[in-house]
């Protein structure tokens, strides 16, 4: 019974576009109404109708501990009554600062924003403000948030509503934006051969997340990296979905890549709206006051929001346990829906990086986004219901990873498992 995510969603879309406040929540390809949650503790979301569900999104990521992570809840609740912001510098913003530098090997010196777009957008600008050069290239299938020069050929929400060409970028804009298939090393050089000295910067999700989990090729980072060297090109690595999550350095610590610039969001915010970009010295200085490239923010470093994200990371570091543990429970599951799937003859690719895992419903290896988009999505809908049904919460989306949060038992992985077997039995 969702009676009342029924009544709330009809509700919602007399005020709000499409009844949600970011388009991924809407249930648009995968049919039905959106769930509301009322809260959500450790592994579990509860909804308005009190229905309890295992949770695989964990609010896209940022949950890894699970929901409502004591020593989060209480940072919080006593750092709200000093005042909720003040506008100047706060020592808590250094002290984040040198947690975030203790943790990732390559960051001199790091800004805080206020989500993973904003920290996105800010290292482009800036990569374009130190090279003095225009164009950008990134890969299908991989967002980076929605600044204009991101919305060509992305992933997450624009690739599941299937938008080709997104009303209101301008052309110019768009133009400055190259692409190229993920994993594919050829298509890089080409456009930079076609294009040289006018790359400012390659960004890239280091394991790309929004177009359903994909691990990159044996090689291909490194190649990138060589190439931006030649080039005098600026490496960016998008981890707002990877940092903190594949190992507490993230992608560039757990695949030994470095990049120039880092971005983050997603964990670094615990659940708040927190996000980061940082790097070498030589290339952060230029940033104002600084530099001239200007980037601000009103509520940036916000203390409540950055007391969320410091007291988790710190939780993270301090218990490096928690990676393992995450890795062998995503294991357990990749193996569970494995031999579940294996026995009833679905097509099927599963592909998993520490606690990053997705099903593509696909026979073939799923490398880059024309073989993902090539899964049979189908297939994909009556899944994600029949586990919904399960009280199993999937992301709403064959084009998005699941996040593995470490609040989820082997009893609740034994659920999904066997949640997944009927499912598949019922969709045979
Ligand atoms: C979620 C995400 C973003 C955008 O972050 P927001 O906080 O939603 O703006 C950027 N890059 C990647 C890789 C993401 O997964």
């Amino acid at each position: 019974m969702i009676t009342k995510s029924i009544e709330l969603f009809n509700r919602a879309q007399q005020s709000i576009p499409g009844g949600v406040n970011s388009p991924v929540r809407a249930f648009k390809s995968v049919g039905g109404t959106p769930i509301f949650i009322k809260r959500a503790k450790g592994a579990y979301l509860f909804d308005e109708d009190g229905n309890r569900y295992i949770d695989y999104i964990n609010s896209w990521g940022p949950m890894i501990l699970g929901h409502a992570y004591q020593p989060v809840v209480d940072a919080i609740r006593e750092k709200a009554y000093d005042s909720t912001s003040f506008g100047t510098p706060t020592e808590l913003e250094i002290e984040m600062a040198e947690l975030i530098k203790s943790m990732v090997a390559n960051v001199d010196l790091v800004r805080m924003v206020n989500s993973g777009t904003e920290a996105c957008m800010s290292a482009i600008r800036l990569a374009r403000g130190y090279t003095g050069r225009n164009k950008i290239i990134k890969f299908e299938g991989c967002y980076h948030g929605h600044a204009d020069s991101f919305l060509v050929k992305a992933g997450s929400g624009v690739a599941t509503l299937e938008i080709q060409q997104v009303p209101g970028v301008t052309t110019g804009v768009s133009n400055d934006t190259l692409t190229a298939p993920y994993n594919n090393i050829e298509a890089v050089k080409k456009l930079i051969h076609e294009n040289k000295t006018q790359i400012a910067a390659i960004i890239i999700e280091p394991v790309a997340g929004n177009m359903g989990c994909i691990p990159p090729a044996p090689g291909f980072l490194e190649s990138l990296r060589t190439i931006c060297n030649e080039e005098k090109i600026i490496f960016i690595l998008d981890e707002v979905m990877t940092g903190f999550r594949l190992s507490p350095g993230g992608a560039q610590a757990r695949l030994n890549i470095e990049a120039d610039l880092v971005t983050y969001g997603k964990i670094i915010g615990a659940g708040m709206p927190v996000g980061a970009f940082g790097g070498k010295k030589e290339i952060m200085q230029h940033i104002a006051p600084l530099g001239n490239v200007y980037q601000a923010g009103t509520l940036s470093g916000n203390p409540v929001a950055l007391i969320a994200g410091f007291t988790l990371l710190q939780a993270l570091k301090e218990n490096p346990a928690i990676y393992t543990e995450l890795e062998e429970k995503t294991s357990y599951l990749h193996n569970g829906l494995n031999a579940v799937l294996k026995e009833y003859g679905t097509d099927y690719t599963i592909n998993r990086i520490g606690s990053m895992v997705s099903i593509h419903f696909s026979r073939h290896a799923v490398t880059d986004f024309t073989s993902a988009a090539a899964a049979n999505n189908e297939i994909f809908k009556k899944f994600f219901h029949a586990m919904l049904q399960r009280g199993v919460y999937l992301p709403p989306s064959a084009f998005e990873t699941w996040f593995i949060s470490n609040a989820l038992t082997i009893d609740d992985l034994n659920q999904t498992i066997s949640a997944a077997e009927d499912a598949i039995k019922e969709m045979m």
